[in-house]
């Protein structure tokens, strides 16, 4: 890592705004070494100068990791003119870090998406090559019987003409559309083509009605997260998805 602009790795590292920065360099509440430094424009190295505001030492983290249950209704988006984003379901003190989902979850889907800047590891987890694979919960209308389980397994035509990778479908509730009573599933895909698990079940004559993502690779979603709430990965689950 190379040096960076001291006031810069202050706003990274989750210490004020810009202004209240400077303010902070002014009132020489920063010691960059040990000594109070007057200038925040200073080029500082984030691993070996000791840096501290009035007197406590800063940790800098270059990557954050959020582990988001999504809400129906925001989008997994960055910005957007009208829609409501996941990044505004986040507190301020997050906003330095320019977060981007992994992924996307349509707008009425909920669950698990991370949020990252980590490029890379969003990277490997996107990349059609590695096969990683994403199980969901679904709710559809209509009766869902084991021979949707043989087309998901051997491959589904969808409406473009792609056809599926082998994909596992669990049976939790096989549903009773004369009743009104909807099938429960679980289905784990290998791959994240648009709209892919209610495409699927369409090419068998289905509609999902609820969708929510359980996980992503070793990521398990937390269920004491509710939906619109997040935290921040584990240790454990950050080294066990690179
Ligand atoms: N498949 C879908 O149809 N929608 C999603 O949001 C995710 C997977």
């Amino acid at each position: 890592k190379q040096t960076m602009r001291l006031e810069k790795l202050l706003a990274h590292a989750g210490h004020g705004t810009r202004s209240e920065i400077k303010r902070m360099v002014k009132n020489g509440l920063i010691q960059v070494n040990d000594r109070p430094i007057k200038d925040g424009g200073m080029q500082v190295h984030p691993e070996q100068d000791r840096i501290t505001v009035d007197g406590q030492i800063v940790r800098y983290r270059e990557f954050m990791y959020l582990m988001l249950n999504k809400p129906q209704g925001v989008i997994s988006a960055t910005e957007d003119s009208r829609e409501r984003t996941v990044l505004d379901l986040l507190d301020e003190s997050y906003a330095h870090y320019e977060l981007f989902p992994v992924g996307r979850l349509d707008k009425d889907t909920e669950g698990l998406l991370l949020l990252t800047n980590d490029g890379k590891l969003a990277h490997n987890l996107l990349s059609p090559r590695k096969h990683v694979a994403k199980m969901y919960f679904a709710e559809v209308d209509g009766l869902v019987t084991v021979k949707d389980q043989e087309i998901f397994q051997s491959g589904v035509t969808l409406d473009d003409g792609y056809l599926t990778m082998p994909a596992q479908l669990n049976i939790l509730e096989a549903g009773d559309p004369d009743k009104g009573v909807v099938a429960k599933i679980e289905l784990t895909i290998q791959e994240g083509k648009f709209h892919q698990v209610k495409r699927m079940f369409e090419a068998v004559g289905k509609r999902v009605v609820f969708l929510k993502r359980i996980s992503m690779g070793t990521l398990l979603l937390d269920e004491y997260l509710a939906p619109g709430a997040y935290r921040e990965l584990t240790e454990i689950e950050l080294a066990q998805l690179q």
